[in-house]
């Protein structure tokens, strides 16, 4: 049985990736694989933070005692699950009576009267089709069809406020899987409290020692990337590709600091994925709220704007596109402005309000830049002046001549840019993980 939950959580309050650790930790002994933290898209207006949900897998059969797998700790104690993944499969829980035995820890946690926090829970015998994934990836999907897809496939669920949190709750269930990343949370309710910034930066050094990590710090300024800013149950989060390497970090913290070895859990996610990325077909207009990758020639150089905003238009095809990087992406910005006219790039970002926001860009070759010189005389090697027309006079012999011609070299070969680790997106895939075999990938169902 497939378990959803999504908007229990308000900007201050709260955490729906904390209701799924008290699952897990609650109903270990029916739970198979990691809890899953699945990132949904990035330009919806209703999101607290990531607009992330999550998903949880139940069943009675487990099978092998010795499958298990341990996915994190609760007040000390092992959370071990079984680690036999059974993706479709008969249902051997009774739907409406898990839902409501499970609904007990949303209603002891989730965030009251907030006008955003809509909590929903789905419970589910199948997972959903991936096609309802890829939907709350690239729009905003109607709660009415979300509705009509629980009541045709039999599933059970229940919703507060607007109910809105269904739909997320359902589309978590839907990911398919097919690129999987990981991340250790750890946790103090109801929220992390006050960290010194020396225990932030040895932490972030324990997590950036292994290099199956990502997103932990920004090279540029050593700022660590893992301590989230709101008052929520988190207290840091470690992004990397092998759960086996983030249990040992999670192990080499606990040495140093005891305080943080008790509640941490381990989640499959879709993060650093590029999961929301779109290949736009040509003559296909581009849809608001989704995200693609475009390739085109850059038709006016980048300009600073009101708020610090950096612009610049891009021609792919017959598109022109605006494209947009913003204030809080800093350094990303004075690379941005390294481009020139004529420069053919790769840009990943979302549409809206008709512009892409970049979320990283790849220049694929350099526009050839020649630059006028005032030429020495060819004939006796004296200076020239400019009379005019574009022609140059010797001082000395008088010969006429054409100006030179320089070319310009700039920086040539492979040029990727990103934003620093902490104004990046949670599905943006980073540079660092473009080569990387992600698990799952070959994962058919
Ligand atoms: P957090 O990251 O802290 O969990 P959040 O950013 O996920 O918070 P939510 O509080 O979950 O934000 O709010 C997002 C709301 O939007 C949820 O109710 C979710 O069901 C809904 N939602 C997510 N994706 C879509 C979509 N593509 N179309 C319509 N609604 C969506």
């Amino acid at each position: 049985m497939w378990i959803g939950i999504d908007d229990t959580d308000s900007r201050n309050e709260g955490c729906t990736t904390f209701i799924a650790y008290e699952m897990a930790a609650g109903f270990s002994q029916m739970m198979r694989g990691y809890p899953r933290l699945v990132r949904l898209n990035p330009n919806l207006k209703y999101k607290t933070r990531g607009n992330g949900a999550l998903s949880l897998n139940f069943s009675e059969n487990l099978k092998d005692p010795e499958s298990n797998l341990k996915i994190g700790s609760h007040e000390g104690k092992r959370i071990e699950v079984s680690g036999e993944i059974v993706e479709y499969g008969e249902p051997d829980l009774d739907g409406r009576e898990l839902l409501e035995r499970i609904y007990s820890i949303v209603e002891k946690y989730y965030v009251r009267n907030q006008p955003d926090t809509n909590p929903g829970v789905v419970v589910s015998k199948n997972k959903f089709d991936s096609g309802i994934y890829r939907m709350a990836l690239e729009r905003e999907i109607p709660l009415e069809y979300i509705e009509s897809v629980l009541i045709d496939t039999g599933s059970f669920y229940r919703k507060e406020g607007n109910g809105r949190g269904i739909i997320g709750a359902t589309a978590s269930i839907a990911w398919d899987r097919k690129r999987i990343t990981y991340e250790l949370l750890n946790y103090k309710y109801p929220n992390g409290g006050y960290i010194d910034e020396t225990v932030k930066l040895r932490i972030g050094r324990i997590a950036e020692s292994y290099g199956s990590t990502f997103n932990n710090m920004e090279e540029t300024d050593g700022k660590v990337c893992l301590f989230p800013r709101d008052r929520t149950p988190v207290i840091y989060g470690i992004r990397g590709m092998d759960p086996e390497d983030l249990m040992s970090i999670q192990q080499e913290i606990s040495e140093v600091y005891p305080e943080f070895g008790k509640n941490f859990m381990i989640f499959e996610t879709n993060q650093g994925t590029d999961d929301h990325i779109i290949k736009p077909s040509e003559g296909k207009t581009l849809e608001e709220m989704a995200s693609y990758v475009i390739e085109g020639y850059v038709v006016s150089p980048p300009g600073r704007r009101a708020g610090g905003h950096l612009f610049f238009t891009v021609k792919s095809g017959k598109r022109t596109v605006d494209a947009i990087a913003f204030e809080p992406s800093k350094g990303f910005r004075d690379r941005l402005e390294t481009l020139r006219v004529n420069d053919f790039v790769r840009i990943f970002g979302s549409l809206s309000r008709g512009a892409i926001k970049i979320e990283k860009l790849e220049v694929l070759a350099r526009a050839l830049v020649y630059e006028r010189r005032v030429p020495k005389c060819k004939i006796c090697g004296e200076k020239t002046l400019n009379v005019g027309s574009l022609k140059y006079k010797c001082t000395e012999c008088g010969f006429l001549q054409d100006p030179d011609y320089v070319r310009i070299v700039t920086e040539s070969g492979c040029i990727r840019m990103e934003p620093p680790v902490y104004a990046r997106r949670h599905l943006s895939m980073p540079w660092k993980l473009e080569k990387v075999n992600f698990p799952g990938e070959d994962h058919e169902f």
